[in-house]
């Protein structure tokens, strides 16, 4: 298993460390784990006067897996637009074509009162949403704005090609597998023929996967029953404009942005894993970022990279357990009480693995 460490700026190298220290225990253990890290982002940057160097790059694509911080900062923010940090998730994304992101939104019973909604309605929270990345309206030609001041006109074009969306519904099917076998499927086919096309496919689909119960369900009603009654769901799976809302709704269910994983994937199951957090400017050098995201994205890659369910449970079990043991990072503490430092936490979840 080769993994790549691409630390990243901010909070980025602080929270990779600690989930560093439980791929070492897991190696010690017997896990037959390689890494090697190479720097991204501003810090690339700084170093090679290029956000995603060929290097790290040439890193990224030879590696079974990329374990990613978090990019970005104030002091980059008045770079070119091609300099910027950020464009380095969006070339890891084009160059190794991870084109299924996967965020699941998890409410562990111990921080239920972190979401705005009553506890009895997140509170076990399990979901995970499947967003296709490289189509929709947000690539689709012709685009533009058009015409004179007072009667322009701005359109964009919804285009999804038959294969992209199999192979993302392929991704959700299987996704659903390896949780709870229940898909739904998002469109709004009411209305718009490219999601009636995404429709049809996934029924045609669908009998390759006899042992997933394939539902479907218009957008605007799922973005309601996201707040009404999340837990209906197991998998959604969806378009790239679709799930770009509907996992930012979904993500704030629970409540506390330093918990939150995610992964993109390729066709092979190759896979970018990171926090869904960006670099946290304002806490950085400071060692009080909350390191469970980071440490879940391992997770998750043992999950859907390495096909190895129990490391990934052992894992997500010792958060458990730390969490259950009362600490608290400070973006997760209750009012008055005394938070706990970002290696503090990861050694919790070192010990309870
Ligand atoms: P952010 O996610 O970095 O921070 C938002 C708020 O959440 C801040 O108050 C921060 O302190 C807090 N927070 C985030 N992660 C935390 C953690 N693990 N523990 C405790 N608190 C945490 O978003 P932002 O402030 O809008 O962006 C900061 C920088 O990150 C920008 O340069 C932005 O472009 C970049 N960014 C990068 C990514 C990425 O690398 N994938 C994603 C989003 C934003």
């Amino acid at each position: 298993m080769k993994i790549a460490l691409l630390p990243g700026d901010g909070i980025g190298p602080e929270i990779l460390r600690e989930a560093v220290r439980i791929l070492e225990a897991l190696r010690s253990d017997g896990l037959k784990i390689e890494t090697e890290e190479a720097p991204v982002g501003g810090a690339a940057y700084d170093a090679a006067g290029d956000p995603l160097p060929p290097s790290t790059l040439a890193l990224a694509k030879s590696a079974d897996a990329v374990l990613f911080g978090a990019v970005g900062g104030p002091r980059y923010d008045t770079l070119p637009r091609d300099k910027r940090p950020e464009k380095a998730i969006l070339g890891l994304r084009k160059e190794c074509d991870f084109f299924a992101n996967l965020r699941p939104a998890t409410v562990f019973p111990e921080l239920a009162d972190a979401s705005t909604l009553k506890p009895e309605v997140v509170s076990g929270l399990d979901i995970m949403i499947v967003r296709e990345l490289t189509g929709d309206i947000y690539f689709g030609q012709p685009r533009g704005i058009t015409g004179e001041k007072g009667s322009r006109v701005g359109f964009n074009t919804m285009h999804y090609t038959e294969p992209q969306i199999r192979r993302i519904l392929h991704v959700g099917f299987r996704t659903a597998r390896q949780r709870g076998r229940r898909l739904t499927s998002v469109d709004k086919m009411n209305v718009l023929e490219t999601t009636q096309l995404w429709r049809d496919i996934a029924e045609e689909i669908a009998p390759e996967y006899p042992d997933v119960e394939l539902t479907h369900i218009l957008v605007d009603n799922c973005a309601m029953q996201l707040v009404r009654n999340p837990r209906q769901f197991d998998v959604l799976v969806t378009g790239n404009m679709f799930g770009d809302i509907l996992s930012d709704e979904a993500s704030m269910l629970t409540g506390s942005i330093g918990m939150l994983p995610s992964a993109s994937l390729d066709a092979n199951g190759k896979g970018l894993y990171e926090p869904i957090h960006g670099s946290a400017p304002d806490i950085a050098g400071k060692g009080v970022a909350n390191p469970l995201a980071q440490i879940l994205s391992m997770a998750m890659m043992f999950r859907y990279t390495f096909g190895l369910a129990d490391v990934a449970g052992r894992v997500e079990g010792a958060v458990r357990k730390a969490l259950a043991s009362g600490l608290r990072t400070a973006d997760i503490a209750a009012k008055g009480a005394k938070p706990c430092t970002t290696a503090e936490m990861g050694t919790a979840v070192l010990k309870a693995l």
